[in-house]
């Protein structure tokens, strides 16, 4: 790799952590990131870029390399979580109630690393650059699927992204060929019975005893009637009911999510639900309301991309760096973009002295790997122009 690029990312890996630490002070969760598109904005205008606004609090900027060519995407999401930051950082969240606690403070950071290195750069690479910021990742239905009604995806024919990524060491990288993460769905069952005195249950229909049922049964479906080498997660994750021990109530409500990789295996499991739902409820003579929310579709990497970028991982980070991962369960609506260009999304570790998981009021990130996804970024887009001149 060109030893230039990391003396160029060196010169700004303080920079990365400001901007890393200025979004973490400043959290906003789902197209509430009205600060966040502002500084965003403003520190791209000042290297030069044209800026447009899209998807509500989204922003797209554009930079033309020396000639025409090929135009290759960086996506960053911009959002933060509906949680409430603990912890002593001098960093720590200035908004009560809204905390970046999944690292998209630090997707940001080295996506604008990437575009002020870029920016040094354009007179000596053919072909453009897009720069996408996207709201609204922790959300269904989010943000991505806005960004490319509303034309991120413009003449773009590549498009790259990571997530920070705890449970894998500082500088490692992660990518799986196909199906990476998960379909979502999420649903809320209502149950509804007749309440009566604890004393008196067969004056009742018992809907704490129908929910019950529902929880046991609906958790066969996975074992049951989905392949058992397809992949399938059914949880709870509320159960509300009740006032008072000896009244029995007249609803319950349950609510819970769903994850699989194979759209047909998520269509089976949302059926069986339903059939389990209705038929136990008949049994009971309870009745129930449904709402089922289909979440993201998988996010499925395009192999030939993820060779390309294992192949630039190898040459600028090194060759140990890439680490064989398993698919998760997690959703990403940047499975969105690569439903409509190539491309690949990747874990990048920055876990090494980070003790509490994504989502976790002390969540942190080893700052360590901002220059070094930085770095991966930069490179992928040059190359990637390079090897398609
Ligand atoms: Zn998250
Ligand atoms: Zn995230």
């Amino acid at each position: 790799m060109n030893p230039e690029l990391k003396e160029k990312v060196q010169d700004i890996a303080q920079q990365l952590v400001e901007w890393r630490r200025d979004f973490h002070r400043h959290p906003e969760i789902a197209f509430q990131e009205q600060r966040t598109s502002q500084v965003l904005r403003l520190a791209l205008e000042e290297m030069g870029l044209e800026v447009e606004s899209l998807a509500k609090t989204g922003l797209r900027a554009k930079l033309p390399g020396k000639t025409d060519g090929r135009c290759v995407a960086l996506r960053a999401d911009i959002d933060a979580l509906p949680v409430q930051e603990q912890g002593e950082r001098e960093y720590i969240s200035q908004n009560p109630g809204a905390a970046h606690a999944c690292g998209h403070d630090g997707h940001m950071a080295v996506v604008l690393g990437a575009a002020k290195i870029l920016t040094q750069l354009k007179d000596f690479f053919v072909g453009e650059v897009v720069f996408l910021f996207q709201p609204s990742e922790e959300r269904p239905p989010g943000g991505a699927k806005l960004m490319v009604e509303e034309g991120a995806l413009q003449g773009v024919d590549a498009i790259f992204g990571l997530h920070f990524w705890q449970s894998l060491p500082t500088g490692k990288v992660g990518m799986v060929k196909g199906p990476m993460m998960a379909q979502t769905g999420d649903f809320n069952i209502t149950v509804q019975g007749k309440g009566g005195h604890g004393s008196m249950p067969q004056q009742t229909v018992d809907p704490i005893l129908v929910a019950s049922q529902l929880v046991v049964s609906i958790q066969s479906v996975v074992s049951r009637s989905v392949d058992p080498l397809k992949p399938a997660v059914v949880s709870f994750g509320t159960i509300h009911g009740g006032t008072i021990y000896n009244i029995i109530p007249e609803q319950v409500s349950l609510s819970g999510t769903i994850r699989t990789f194979d759209s047909d295996v998520h269509a089976t499991v949302e059926r069986r639900m339903r059939e389990i739902v209705e038929n136990t409820c008949q049994a009971f003579g309870a009745t129930a309301e449904i709402e089922y929310k289909r979440g993201y579709p998988a996010l499925v990497n395009h192999p030939e991309m993820v060779d390309f970028a294992s192949e630039v991982t190898a040459k600028t980070l090194g060759e140990g760096r890439i680490m064989e991962i398993d698919p998760v369960m997690g959703g990403e609506d940047f499975a969105y973009f690569l439903q409509k260009v190539p491309g690949a999304f990747m874990f990048f570790g920055m876990g090494d002295g980070m003790a509490y998981p994504h989502h976790h009021p002390r969540f942190d990130m080893d700052e360590k790997a901002l220059p070094e996804a930085t770095l991966l970024l930069t490179a992928l887009v040059l190359e990637y122009l390079d090897k398609n001149k």
